[in-house]
């Protein structure tokens, strides 16, 4: 079979990397980190995966923590009142249809990594650049760059005409926290738009200890609008600091949740996190200096703000597109119309992702919080818009139009009722 290399071994490059060995491809996986640097690593996501991302990785036998990951049953979401401390303006939840879940990435990617390994695949651990993409093309017939936000991303020029932003719209922080008190009904991700400030999540996950036993905890993720009331993260000290300030701000911001976690601890000493993310979108094919293509790969390629939480379906999702479209090519080349056409397949359904999270980013337009203000009141159009995060294309065209809003809330009942009353 046709040796193909990937550079990097996140979930995109991995779950291809599994994908095509599964397939009898020989795969190079180049990564810069062995799994036991993962393992005690530093917490990288709150990686909540719906259920098509889920489904991609149960095609290929890669849910090994399915019965063990507590699962997410649904969302709730709420808009504090900005004049009554310790109201909600908006609120309303939906189950989703499917259970959604987290797990560790530093527990899956070691895993996964290992796996691959066990099964014969071949690891090269090494801080990947230009000259290693070019000399693994001498020898692979494809190669893929998988680095996620890593710098060899930056071969790939950004797309301007798919990418409105050039500069972080938020300022993440990110805990791991053990012993919270889980909510009341069944579980979700907990969803706080607190407008003009930026968003507090919280959702949960499934760990591991460093003696191997399993935990579960609660993400708590924090996006502040920068300059904003939530944006205190520059200057911390040390993990305990950042608890401290996250903490502080979920008791003037989010009282019911800081009553979830006002006794909690972080998991490990790695379990914070905080960054930004500039949302982009680049060229799918970058030329060597031998000439030869390159092609990339989730984050690598289309990154968008965690706000939605979507990365790593969408990545997930990427990487069944590409293995699907490697195996029809057999043994034609892997050129760079075939690239180029690979990743329009996924754009066909990363656009909507992005457009989504991207508006997400902004103050939301009148319909869109009539949407959000409707479904309150309307359990049926509470599940239509928990649901399409599982599939964000749902989300469209009403988001965009509001002509289709108004036909969407019809659809589910709201002009019946408002014409009745
Ligand atoms: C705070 C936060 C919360 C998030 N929450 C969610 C969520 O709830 N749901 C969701 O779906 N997504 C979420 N995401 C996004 C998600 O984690 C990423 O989009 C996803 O992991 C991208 O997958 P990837 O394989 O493209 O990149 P990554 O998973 O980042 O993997 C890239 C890999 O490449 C390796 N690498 C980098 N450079 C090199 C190099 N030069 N040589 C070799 N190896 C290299 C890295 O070590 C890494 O292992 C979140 C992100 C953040 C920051």
């Amino acid at each position: 079979m046709r040796p193909i290399a990937v550079i990097g071994a996140g979930q995109a490059g991995l779950q291809l990397a599994l994908g095509l060995q599964h397939h009898g491809y020989q795969v190079t996986l180049v990564t810069d980190r062995t799994p036991e640097q993962v393992e005690s690593g530093q917490v990288m996501s709150t990686q909540a995966l719906f259920h098509d991302a889920c489904e991609t990785e149960r095609q290929l036998d890669l849910n090994f923590w399915d019965g063990l990951c507590h699962s997410i049953e649904g969302i709730a979401f709420s808009v504090p009142h900005p004049e009554l401390p310790g109201h909600k303006a908006m609120s309303f939840e939906a189950r989703l249809d499917h259970p959604a879940y987290s797990i560790d990435q530093r527990v899956k990617f070691a895993h996964w990594q290992r796996t691959f390994a066990g099964r014969g695949g071949a690891v090269v651990t090494e801080q990947a650049d230009v000259n290693t993409a070019e000399r693994l093309s001498d020898t692979h017939d494809l190669v893929l760059v998988a680095t996620g936000k890593g710098d060899l991303g930056r071969i790939f020029e950004r797309d301007a005409s798919r990418s409105p932003y050039d500069a972080p719209q938020r300022h993440l922080a990110l805990a791991y926290l053990q012993n919270v008190r889980p909510r009341s009904g069944h579980s979700a991700v907990t969803f706080n738009l607190i407008p003009g400030a930026g968003e507090v999540f919280l959702l949960p996950g499934l760990t591991r200890t460093a003696q191997g036993a399993w935990l579960p905890y609660e993400n708590v993720l924090i996006e502040a609008v920068p300059g904003g009331p939530l944006d205190v993260f520059r200057d911390i000290q040390d993990p305990a600091d950042q608890l401290q300030r996250m903490l502080a701000l979920m008791a003037a911001f989010v009282p019911w949740d800081y009553d979830r976690v006002k006794d909690a601890q972080l998991t490990d000493v790695m379990g914070t996190l905080v960054g930004q993310v500039t949302p982009q979108v680049r060229r799918p094919v970058a030329t060597l200096p031998s000439g030869r293509p390159v092609l990339g790969l989730g984050d690598a390629v289309v990154v968008n703000d965690p706000l939605t939480g979507q990365g790593a379906g969408s990545a997930a999702r990427a990487s069944a597109v590409y293995l699907e479209r490697i195996l029809w090519q057999r043994d034609r080349p892997f050129d760079r119309s075939w690239m180029q056409d690979t990743f329009e397949d996924y754009w066909g359904y990363a656009q909507y992702v992005t457009q989504w999270t991207n508006a997400l980013l902004g103050p939301p337009p009148p319909h869109v919080l009539g949407v959000l203000d409707a479904a309150q009141r309307h359990p049926s159009l509470a599940h239509a818009f928990v649901n399409g995060f599982n599939h964000p294309p749902e989300f469209f065209p009403w988001l965009t139009s509001p002509h289709e809003a108004a036909a969407f809330m019809a659809r589910h009942g709201v002009a019946a009722l408002a014409t009745q009353t």
